[in-house]
């Protein structure tokens, strides 16, 4: 175990000079007397070196993705490159302030309406809202425009949305708190939408279906278009879960193969570091029948400026946000778009899935996979074997790979895989730290088949053993108490 802070103390050491205390002023005019300190607070005395070798040996007990690789992909933690930092930290973006009249924020409109533009051309769409301020709510959002384009049209008997049973816990969640009825499609056996399935469950109360693509086993949905007809022949719509954008950028626009809404997530696949569940942006893409509804107002230009266009006010939906969205990860997705490029973005994809590729071709012959067929920027391999064979579980396996230096990979999702390992390298990884974590994985099978207990005491090496971590969840104590 580190030492804490207070074990480091040494009396008289110090690593700030604090300027003379004007007392008569702040103690006895403002605070009461029976406020008053008694006893001098216990502080540690530590020198600012200390202090800061602390916190740095500290930080090395966590694992980030500049220590190692991180198998949990763009969902959780991809590379996010520095310069984003440095520049969206710059005063032109730090000093703004969204009240400011327009004339003086230029700059501001016309980065938010290039980035509505390239967003909009990334995914095929006709226009994109920049608004929403996480994928979950990017789908709030979709899915409200779901609704209104049916009451634009009086169809209030359109109650039902289907999402197959790979989707992301956030889409039948979105549906429900919109206040649609959530329909199950079953994958079939190659882990796609079930198309005969689909016809069935289609009927006039259809009001959409929503599907991520690539879906969460990795695969990428490949009847879209025949989704879409089904879709629309009952004016139904059809929208796609866009978190996984890392695999199709410059390969396939979602809007030009039958989707009708989408949304990214601009953290994920366009890096923002995201750790502890924020910030984010989730921004939406809708086809031209759609626009009307989009939230106000949308960042438009004319022959001499930039502004903030309101002028479908009347139809939109609403705002989904304060201002015009979360807009430091906003200009950080700008910077990574403009930096790459088009041709850069597609390469972005192409490595993600030949990364994902290359460590499935060999990891396969280790541990069961379920739907063996070339992957896009993630799979799913799972511990069945292991689990049959030596009694040894996934959680084991992932807590084995944290003594080994790697994170965990996400692990008992999708829910229909047994045992599920989602394993998503991203597309910074280099050859070599591959095949690291290939090592890894192969010394883990090894292990579990002549030294199984030794999986279940995992993690060995880590400052703390294996954590109750519903009870921390749920009970979250987080004051840090020193013993008198
Ligand atoms: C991450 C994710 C979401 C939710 O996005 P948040 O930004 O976390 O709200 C939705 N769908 C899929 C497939 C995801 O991976």
């Amino acid at each position: 175990m580190s030492k804490n802070i207070f074990e480091h103390s040494s009396p008289g050491r110090k690593g700030v000079a604090l300027p003379p205390r004007d007392t008569d002023i702040f103690l006895d005019k403002i605070i009461p007397q029976k406020y008053h300190r008694q006893k001098s607070a216990r502080l540690p005395e530590v020198s600012e070196l200390e202090v800061m070798r602390h916190y740095i040996e500290l930080s090395h007990k966590n694992h980030f993705i500049e220590k190692g690789l991180y198998p949990l992909g763009s969902c959780t933690m991809k590379y996010n490159p520095k310069i984003h930092e440095t520049l969206v930290r710059h005063t032109c973006f730090a000093n703004l302030h969204p009240y400011q009249p327009e004339s003086t924020m230029q700059g501001a409109l016309e980065l938010l309406y290039e980035l509505q533009k390239d967003l909009a051309e990334i995914s095929g769409m006709a226009a994109v809202t920049l608004q929403p301020a996480a994928g979950a709510q990017g789908e709030f959002t979709g899915i409200k425009i779901i609704e209104a384009y049916h009451k634009s049209k009086g169809n209030t008997h359109k109650t039902k949305i289907i999402i197959p049973d790979s989707a992301h816990g956030t889409n039948p969640a979105t549906c429900h708190l919109v206040g649609f009825d959530v329909v199950e499609l079953k994958s079939d056996a190659q882990g796609r939408c079930d198309i005969a399935r689909l016809r069935e469950l289609v009927d006039e109360n259809t009001a959409g279906f929503m599907l991520t693509n690539p879906n969460t086993l990795g695969l990428f949905e490949t009847h879209v278009e025949e989704i879409s007809e089904i879709m629309h022949s009952v004016d139904a719509l059809i929208y796609m879960d866009g978190a996984n954008m890392n695999a199709l950028m410059g390969i396939v626009q979602p809007g030009k193969i039958g989707f009708d809404i989408i949304h990214y997530n601009v953290h994920k696949t366009l890096s923002t570091p995201h750790g502890g569940g924020g910030p984010g942006a989730g921004p939406v893409g809708v086809v031209e029948k759609l626009i009307p509804f989009l939230p106000v107002p949308m960042v438009a230009k004319n022959e001499d400026c930039y502004y903030l266009d309101y002028a479908h006010q009347e139809t939109s939906i609403g705002k989904v946000h304060t201002f015009y969205g979360n807009f430091a990860v906003l200009v950080r997705a700008y910077i990574y778009i403009k930096m790459l490029g088009a041709e850069g973005l597609r390469r972005v994809s192409e490595n993600a899935i030949i990364n994902a590729n290359y460590l499935m071709a060999i990891i396969k012959d280790y541990y069961h996979i379920q739907h063996l067929e070339y992957c896009m920027h993630e799979f799913v391999a799972d511990g069945t074997w292991q689990k049959k064979a030596n009694g040894v579980s996934t959680l084991d396996i992932a807590k084995r790979l944290l003594d080994k230096g790697f994170h965990a990979p996400t692990v008992y999702f999708p829910l229909i895989i047994p045992e599920a390992m989602m394993i998503e390298p991203t597309e910074t990884e280099s050859l070599a730290s591959l095949n690291a974590f290939a090592t890894a994985m192969i010394e883990i099978a090894q292990e579990a088949k002549e030294n199984p207990g030794l999986l279940h005491d995992a993690p060995l090496t880590t400052p703390v053993r294996r954590v109750d971590d519903v009870r921390a969840v749920k009970h979250l104590d987080p004051i840090f108490k020193i013993e008198e």
